[in-house]
């Protein structure tokens, strides 16, 4: 630990003396990348470029045409099981596993830094990207990643937490502004980047697309000092999201040290002329001597928000050397990189983060010496991982009927479905699909019923006389992905009718279930298994063979709750917001903390998942029955393996406080912890638990705070079964703390039905006016605006007609992608399309058409024929 620290010094150090010998355009050119993938190499002084690549669950290193959106190809890694599946592992152990041969293939294909883990917060199950993402709790959520930060690290390759923050929804990703009270903001979204940053030390954060109550999260100088570097002691590199960057003085002003992918200098050249219209008074151009001089030609003049210190370049130039140094110096692969040994481990993971949701009668673990009927094209071709920019080239794929047939399974296998029926259900293409005439869409319809019928026929001849029926289900590729969020909770109808059809002709249905978020399972009480596997990496087919044989007891549990339906969701009435915000009304009631104060029945508890053998509880002591705040708490008590079989069970630990001033959930999850148990096995779990995670943020004291009083802790299986229970008395300050009860009764009592808040009691715990939501986009049209919002002008059609048509083409290349991309394209404000390629449209371009936009003709067309 020591020489680790003295070695960071020595390379702060070392890079403080490397930026006093730079100049402000190879400061500045430090600060960005080179294009979409490395930094750029300062050769004179010993810097090398580096390479920052995805993540987050596996690496994507691309080769030949580089793009950030999962289209172009690159080097076979292993694909892990992705983090909403890992979360349900509840294993911190795994997680660093993981995180290490991720690092691994890291260091042989010479990647500094990974570009993850994701926590973002699981506020909807409609979220796009909710597979790249943990839990719906921020403990376990910053927990497992601070664990897969450690093991990536531990070869010396960068982990890039991301995206911070409060980005958890890819509709309008690019610019939407989230609006989040400040308490909310630190229980709920910021609690997991802050566990991961403090306990895991990541090298790099990756700031968000996303404003955070008006200011981008690019140039959010609360988030990323006075949060980030000040309080919680982050001492990396901040990297923005590729072509997150607004207004690159004011990122670096913030904290923002590195911009990618690259700018072509135009962002570098804005820096210089900041720093060189700021003036001399503080010496700083003495270090630009007269054949480094900056051109500053075609650059507008800076403002006073433009003017940049030296000083603040030269702590990102600092930072950014700092890095390059570390990753140079401390590559380390023990032993190489085995892929096959990382194969065997995503099938270890898959095992583990696979959710046994329903068993009745003890229909698995099955055996395979039972007549089978094995139904489903996912069981050939399984659904393992997400889609967009964390889109891994695998070594190798396990399918679910290749390892049934080692097995020696006797089984008959029938499609039930098309895979090709749903390729894409993006929102841009289902929107455009809708209005591309009613008729084209019924003749299809016709025949594709038809097509529908006879598949379930053949489905239900195989299944009929057969002891089990093994049938895999779930979201196809094009529902859920980057770039776009899902409009509803719903499998593809043919897959429900299939499920209700086959349950008809058998008693004996086991669903196994693949995709990235919650489902609705309308057929739920007709079949008698549900085994979940979420995308669960390459290794996906073999683990749940594995599971659905008994080769392996399930040990999963859900890391985020399945609701009955989306409108009983709390965030339903504000998911996604308006065009402009998306308010965060539903405040710290997110997941199993609203549904149990709501008492609203859900599908599956947050926690929930069996096993083949039943554990018991017993013999739960404190050490002691008073503790002050911030004091550690030490707990034993006993866990029993019931059964005949060896097995893992994850532990769950709830604290309950009633305050009367502050609301509050019913309880939340302070800790867990897994355990391997023998058949008949008891086993004493000490743990010692910090008090400090008992308190909520109370915004007066603007700290953690949990008042004097009685706080319960619940110890077992799951949100919904704690049996030992423990009671300790909290001393504390009596400090003020936030009385919302007049101004916003809802948040105490919640509402009986529909989670609706009044705007005025919303902006009671906002603390000020909320800001226009929604509006006609009408002029004057800005760099701010995206081609989404000037469809209805003349401009906007073509260049709408021109998004799709890129869209379709990107389509091409990588089958299912159209709704990403229309989406990316489209909801790209203009002053990023002008970052990510200015050779093709520049700014001076961009603002000629922004003038068209705005009736200034001639001013416009002026500027587009002297694009220089
Ligand atoms: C995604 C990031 C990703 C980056 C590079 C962005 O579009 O939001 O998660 O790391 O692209 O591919």
């Amino acid at each position: 630990m020591k020489s680790m620290i003295t070695d960071k010094n020595l390379y702060r150090q070392k890079a403080k003396e490397l930026v006093a010998q730079m100049t402000l355009s190879e400061k500045a050119g430090l600060c960005s990348g080179s294009d979409c993938w490395n930094l750029k190499e300062l050769e004179r002084l010993g810097l090398p470029s580096i390479t920052m690549m995805d993540g987050p669950h596996g690496l994507r290193k691309q080769i030949g045409v580089t793009d950030n959106l999962g289209i172009g190809d690159s080097v076979p890694s292993v694909c892990f099981p992705t983090a909403s599946a890992l979360a349900c592992s509840f294993d911190r152990e795994l997680a660093c596993s993981v995180g290490r041969a991720m690092g691994e293939e890291c260091v042989q294909e010479e990647v500094a830094v990974i570009l993850g883990p994701g926590v973002n917060q699981k506020r909807s199950p409609l979220c796009g990207r909710n597979f790249e993402y943990f839990s719906e709790d921020p403990i376990l959520s910053g927990e497992l990643a601070a664990s897969m930060i450690q093991g990536i690290q531990s070869t010396g390759t960068g982990a890039s937490l991301k995206h911070f923050a409060v980005n958890n929804q890819e509709k309008r990703r690019m610019s939407v502004n989230a609006v989040v009270d400040e308490r909310t903001l630190r229980e709920t979204y910021l609690r997991a980047f802050e566990i991961a940053v403090k306990k895991g030390k990541p090298y790099t954060v990756m700031c968000s697309y996303n404003r955070l109550n008006g200011t981008y999260c690019s140039e959010n100088k609360y988030l990323m000092t006075d949060i980030l570097r000040e309080e919680w002691g982050f001492d990396g590199v901040v990297v923005s999201d590729w072509g997150a960057v607004h207004d690159r003085v004011l990122g670096i002003k913030a904290g923002l040290d590195i911009e990618m992918p690259g700018n072509q200098g135009f962002n570098d050249r804005k820096l210089v002329a900041a720093i060189v219209k700021t003036g001399p008074s503080k010496g700083h151009l003495s270090q630009t001597t007269e054949n480094q001089k900056p051109s500053l030609e075609g650059l507008s003049p800076t403002t006073e928000n433009q003017k940049l210190s030296l000083e603040d370049l030269n702590r990102a130039a600092e930072r950014v050397s700092e890095l390059i140094l570390r990753s140079m110096s401390e590559k380390k692969t023990d032993g190489g990189c085995d892929l096959e040994k990382h194969h065997q481990l995503a099938i270890r993971a898959a095992e583990q983060s696979s959710v046994l949701l329903k068993n009745d009668e003890n229909l698995l673990p099955g055996n395979k010496n039972q007549k089978a009927a094995v139904i489903g094209a996912f069981a050939k071709t399984p659904r393992y991982q997400g889609a967009g920019s964390s889109k891994i080239n695998p070594i190798k794929i396990e399918t679910p009927w290749d390892a049934f047939m080692e097995s020696g399974l006797n089984a008959e296998y029938s499609p039930g479905y098309s895979l090709l029926w749903n390729k894409s259900k993006g929102s841009f293409l289902k929107q455009t699909q809708i209005k591309e005439g009613a008729n084209k869409r019924s003749k299809e319809n016709t025949f594709r019923q038809s097509e529908q019928d006879a598949f379930i026929q053949n489905a239900c001849a195989a299944a009929a006389g057969k002891d089990i029926v093994y049938l895999f289900a779930g979201l196809p590729e094009g529902y859920e992905s980057e770039g776009f969020d899902r409009t509803d909770m719903h499998l593809p109808e043919e897959q429900n009718r299939l499920i209700e059809a086959v349950s008809a002709c058998n008693p004996n249905v086991v669903v196994i279930l693949m995709g990235g978020a919650p489902m609705e399972l309308p057929w739920i009480g007709k079949v008698k298994s549900v085994l979940l596997a979420y995308l669960g990496g390459e290794g996906v087919g073999k683990a749940v063979v594995n599971l659905l044989l008994g080769i392996e007891v399930p040990c999963g549990k859900l890391a985020e709750t399945w609701p009955l339906k989306l409108e009983d969701c709390p965030s339903y009435h504000y998911f996604p917001g308006g065009r402009l915000t998306v308010e965060h009304r539903e405040s710290i009631y997110v997941g199993y903390r609203y549904y149990e104060k709501a008492e609203r029945p859900v599908l599956f508890p947050f926690g929930h998942g069996l096993s083949y053998v039943d554990f018991t509880y017993s013999n739960l002591e404190t050490d002691r029955k008073t503790c002050r705040f911030g004091e550690m708490l030490n707990l034993t008590f006993s866990v029993t393996n019931q059964g005949n079989r060896a097995a893992r069970e994850t532990v769950l630990i709830f604290a309950v406080h009633e305050n009367e001033v502050v609301f509050l959930p019913k309880k939340e999850l302070k800790e867990f912890v897994k355990i391997h148990l023998n058949p008949g096995e008891t086993k004493q779990i000490s743990i010692a638990l910090d008090t400090a995670v008992f308190g909520y943020y109370n915004t007066l004291i603007k700290d953690w705070y949990a008042p004097s009083g009685t706080y319960q802790i619940l110890i077992g299986p799951s949100s919904k079964g704690c049996p030992l229970t423990a009671e300790i008395h909290m001393r504390s300050p009596n400090l003020p703390q936030p009385d919302l009860r007049q101004r916003a009764p809802s948040y105490y009592r919640l509402p009986k039905n529909e989670m609706i808040i009044p705007t005025q009691e919303f902006e009671a715990l906002y603390g000020r006016t909320l800001p226009i939501g929604d509006n006609r986009v009408s002029r004057p049209y800005t760099m701010e605006h995206t081609i989404e919002d000037i469809r209805h002008t003349a401009i906007g059609k073509i260049m709408n007609w021109y998004a799709d048509r890129l869209a379709r083409e990107a389509a091409r290349a990588e089958e299912g992608q159209e709704g990403m991309m229309a989406a990316t394209f489209k909801e790209m404000p203009f002053f990023s399309i002008v970052a990510s390629d200015e050779k093709i449209i520049s700014e001076r371009m961009m603002e000629g058409i922004l003038d068209l936009l705005n009736g200034h003709n001639i001013r416009g067309l002026w500027k587009l024929l002297n694009k220089e």
